[in-house]
């Protein structure tokens, strides 16, 4: 696995019970993954050397991010079983062409267009045609809402700076709720989709989530033909996710895809028979998938953030543990104000307790002076 974050640890998690070694390219040896007993090789995942290194020997090289420059993963994909391969993955790594691609299936996504980074008058063009105010977006390189700016004015546009060459020009979308599918595949075709989340942002980072989706039962058939749809004919394998905005209208419109584990799908580990990361394992390594089907009615998830004081969230468990209902998982990083160190899942009978029990869980984790701005990964 390229990278070595907390989604890597989580899928080291996930490959201890089959017996499955995995092994990392990470930026540190205290990376999360590593923490967490994968085998590991520091190094960059910008270097071709390094990718090759960690790759050698590998039955099949998969990624927890979407980093690696995608003539180094066609390259691997040469001489190893890269899962997902080159082609799925540019559509989670340049937001325009997964809005092409998309848009020429036919599927519906928010009107867009690209433009030279700094042209004002552009995208003053693009507000008459679909109002103010625009979303303006970096078409690669963003995460958890970094990358996105939501411009209201000409004087706003020509201060912007993404620090990109492009800017991918968005209507901004009347959201009424966000959702995310997840679709486990494997290389010979076989899929499985998660029951639909629904997922809640702040700050343009997914916050919280609850599981199954609170949308008629027919958004919810949509919402999984959608993310079906856009597997057929792709070289994806393994966890794919698929983010929709169900908008005021009754609309659904494909935001943005993920070729990886994702952080919607963090309640599967406790919610589903099978969590995406085994079953990302599966569907990388080409094996029969396993059950999505949930354990509990509701299930919900918030992501613990490093509080205001730098404090570290594993000194406050014993409380927190004290609810049977609460399963707390903590990522092994550094504390840091805002900082992205864990998430908590509780199941319950109904949406409003679970997610209720995950607040209170993952409030307490974070202690004193709960920061919710400014994630940092
Ligand atoms: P990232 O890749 O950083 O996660 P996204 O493209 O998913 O960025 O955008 C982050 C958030 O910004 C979304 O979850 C949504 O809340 C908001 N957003 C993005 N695009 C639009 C849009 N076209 N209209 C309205 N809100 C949007």
């Amino acid at each position: 696995m390229i990278g070595a974050g907390q989604l890597a640890r989580m899928t080291q998690q996930a490959a201890i019970p089959l017996g499955i070694e995995l092994r990392v390219l990470a930026a540190s040896d205290r990376d999360p993954a590593v923490l967490a007993g994968a085998i590991c090789r520091v190094g960059s995942h910008e270097s071709l050397d390094d990718l090759r290194a960690v790759a050698e020997g590998a039955d099949a090289v998969t990624f927890d991010h979407e980093h690696v420059p995608n003539r180094w993963v066609q390259a691997l994909a040469e001489q190893h079983a890269v899962r997902p391969g080159p082609r799925s993955l540019a559509l989670a790594q340049d937001k325009h062409h997964a809005r092409r691609t998309l848009a020429g299936l036919g599927i519906p996504v928010p009107p867009f267009e690209l433009v030279r980074a700094g042209d004002v008058a552009a995208l003053e063009r693009f507000a008459a045609d679909h109002g103010w105010p625009v979303v303006v977006k970096a078409p690669s390189g963003g995460y958890d809402g970094r990358g996105v700016a939501l411009v209201g004015s000409p004087a706003e546009a020509a201060v912007l700076d993404l620090g990109v060459q492009h800017w991918l020009l968005e209507e901004r979308v009347r959201i009424e709720r966000e959702l995310a599918v997840l679709v486990a595949r494997r290389p010979s075709g076989e899929t499985v989709v998660y029951p639909v989340v629904e997922t809640l942002q702040q700050d343009g980072i997914c916050h919280e989530l609850v599981m199954p989706a609170r949308v008629p039962p027919e958004v919810a058939r949509q919402a999984t033909a959608i993310a079906q749809r856009i597997l057929d004919d792709t070289d994806a394998a393994g966890i794919v996710a698929t983010e929709l905005f169900l908008d005021v209208g009754g609309e659904l419109l494909v935001n943005e895809l993920a070729t990886r584990p994702h952080n919607s799908g963090h309640a599967t580990i406790e919610a589903a028979a099978t969590s995406q990361f085994e079953n990302h394992l599966r569907g990388v390594l080409d094996w029969p998938l396993g059950d999505v089907s949930m354990r509990a009615p509701a299930a919900a998830m918030v992501n613990v953030l490093g509080g205001a004081d730098g404090s570290d969230p594993a000194t406050r468990l014993p409380e927190v543990l004290a609810d049977p209902s609460v399963h707390v998982h903590l990522y092994g990083k550094q504390a840091r104000p805002g900082r992205k160190l864990g998430h908590v899942t509780a199941l319950a009978e109904d949406h409003e307790r679970a997610l209720a029990a995950a607040r209170r869980a993952a409030a307490g984790l974070a202690g004193a002076g709960l920061a919710l701005t400014g994630g940092t990964g």
